[in-house]
C-alpha cells in the first residue's frame, strides 16, 4: 500500500512537473510580446490629446516625443550626425499637395550589432489629424478627431515592442536593426520617400525591410494576417508558409507596390514585407480607437514577425525579385489605366511616375520609373487631377502619344490601352 502511494504520489508529482513546464513553455513563447505594454503605445498614441497626429501638427509632436522617449529608454543610437533621433523633411499637406505645407519629422533609432547589414522595421506614426488632409471616410470629418488606433499607432507600437525584443534578448544578431517611424505617410508616402532619396545609412547595406501598417485587428475567427510584397525575395513564400500557426494563418500577395511605406523601399530594389491584418468599417474614420484593437492578436503577430527575423539571421543578404504589381488606384469610372504609380508628392509640373506595373501600357510603351507625364495625346497634364480626366477620355485598344520628360529630355512613348 505505502509502496503504491508512493508510486502514484510519485507520479503525481511527475505530471505536475510536466504540466508546469508545457506552461512556462507555452507562457515564454506566447508572453514574448507583452499586450499590457501594446496597449499602453497605443491608448496614448490614439488619445484624444494627440488630436489625430496630423502630419507636421502639434499633436504629431507629442507622439514623436513619446516614440523617442521609448528608443532611448531601449538605448537605440542616433544614426545621423545632428546628435538625434528626427530627420526633418518638408512637405505639401491637403489631399493633392494643395493645402498648406511644413515640416516634419521621420524617427530614426538604430541598434548596432556591428554587422555588415542592417534590418529595416518600420511603421507609419502620422495620421489624419483633425480630418483636413483630405482621405477621411467620415462624410463630415472636418473638426473631428481621427486617432487612428489601427492606423497607425498598432505598427508603431509594433516598432517599439520589436526593438525591446531584439535589443533585450541578449542575442548579438548578425544584423544592425534600424527602427523608423516615417510621417507623411497619409500624404502619399512623404516622409518613407524622403527618408529614401536621403537615407541615413547606406541602402546597399540593407539586407531587409519590414512594414508593420494596421496590425491591430487580427479577426479572433479566422486569424487572417495579410503579408503582402512576398514576391521581392525568394525567400518569403516558404518561410512564411512554414510559420504560419494555430495563432495566425497567412494570406500572401507578391507585389512589392502597395499604398504604404514599404513601396519606398521597394523602389529602391530591397526586399520588403508589409504585415497588415487587413481593411474594416472604422478604417480612415473617426472611430478607429484603440478599444477596438485584438491586443492578443497584435503580439501574436509580432511573435511571428520576430520569427521572421530571427530564422533568417544567420542567412546571407536576401537577393531582391522585382515583382508583378497590380494597378493602383484604379478608379472604375476609367475606361482605360496606364499601370503607373503616380507620385503624390513630387511638385514638378505634369505626372511624376513612382513605379510602372510590369505588362501594363506604360511598361510596354517604355515609360520608366521617375519619368514626368506631360502630355496625353491632345491633353496637357500639368498635375494629377489632369492626368485622371485624361484617362476618362481614351478608349480600351487606341493608341495615343504621350510625352514624358526624363533627365531633362523630352520623348514620346506611343501607348496603347
Ligand atoms: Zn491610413
Amino acid at each position: 500500500m505505502a509502496f503504491l502511494y508512493y508510486f502514484a504520489e510519485n507520479l503525481i508529482m511527475k505530471y505536475i512537473i510536466l504540466l508546469l513546464l508545457i506552461c512556462s513553455l507555452s507562457i515564454s513563447s506566447a508572453q514574448q510580446f507583452d499586450v499590457a505594454k501594446i496597449r499602453g503605445h497605443i491608448k496614448i498614441l490614439a488619445s484624444d490629446s494627440m488630436q489625430g497626429r496630423g502630419t507636421g501638427k502639434e499633436g504629431e509632436k507629442m507622439a514623436a516625443a513619446y516614440i523617442q522617449a521609448q528608443f532611448k529608454k531601449l538605448k537605440l543610437q542616433h544614426k545621423r550626425d545632428n546628435n538625434s533621433y528626427l530627420q526633418a523633411f518638408p512637405f505639401k499637406g491637403g489631399a493633392h499637395g494643395e493645402g498648406e505645407g511644413g515640416t516634419a519629422n521621420n524617427i530614426a533609432g538604430f541598434l548596432d550589432n556591428k554587422a555588415t547589414t542592417t534590418i529595416i522595421i518600420g511603421a507609419h506614426y502620422d495620421h489624419l489629424g483633425m480630418g483636413d488632409q483630405g482621405s477621411s471616410l467620415d462624410a463630415n470629418p472636418q473638426e473631428k478627431i481621427h486617432n487612428g488606433a489601427d492606423d497607425n499607432a498598432s505598427g508603431v507600437a509594433g516598432v517599439i515592442e520589436l526593438a525591446r525584443f531584439l535589443s533585450t534578448n541578449k542575442i548579438k544578431e548578425k544584423n544592425n536593426f534600424l527602427f523608423l517611424c516615417f510621417s507623411g505617410e497619409e500624404l502619399g508616402l512623404v516622409g518613407s520617400k524622403y527618408f529614401t532619396e536621403h537615407p541615413t545609412l547606406d541602402l546597399s547595406t540593407v539586407n531587409y525591410m519590414i512594414n508593420m501598417d494596421m496590425i491591430g485587428r487580427l479577426d479572433e475567427q479566422t486569424k487572417i494576417l495579410l503579408v503582402h510584397g512576398t514576391g521581392t525575395s525568394p525567400v518569403w513564400e516558404p518561410l512564411l508558409k512554414k510559420l504560419e500557426n494555430e495563432n495566425v494563418k497567412i494570406k500572401t500577395d507578391s507585389s512589392g507596390v502597395g499604398p504604404s511605406d514599404h513601396t519606398s523601399f521597394y523602389l529602391k530594389n530591397l526586399p520588403v514585407l508589409h504585415f497588415f491584418t487587413g481593411s474594416h468599417s472604422d478604417y480612415h474614420k473617426p472611430s478607429d480607437d484603440w478599444d477596438k484593437i485584438n491586443y492578443k492578436g497584435e503580439a501574436d503577430v509580432l511573435s511571428l514577425i520576430a520569427t521572421v527575423i530571427t530564422s533568417l539571421d544567420a542567412e546571407p543578404k536576401l537577393t531582391f525579385l522585382t515583382t508583378k504589381t497590380k494597378p493602383m488606384g484604379t478608379r472604375s469610372a476609367f475606361k482605360v489605366t496606364m499601370g503607373v504609380m503616380p507620385s503624390y508628392s513630387s511638385d514638378a509640373e505634369g505626372l511624376k511616375v513612382d513605379g510602372v506595373t510590369e505588362g501594363r501600357p506604360a511598361q510596354k510603351a517604355g515609360i520608366q520609373t521617375g519619368d514626368v507625364i506631360i502630355q496625353m495625346g491632345d491633353l496637357a497634364i500639368k498635375d494629377i487631377q489632369n492626368y485622371m480626366e485624361a484617362l476618362g477620355k481614351f478608349e480600351k485598344g487606341q493608341t495615343v502619344p504621350v510625352k514624358v520628360k526624363r533627365a531633362g529630355e523630352t520623348l514620346t512613348f506611343l501607348v496603347t490601352f
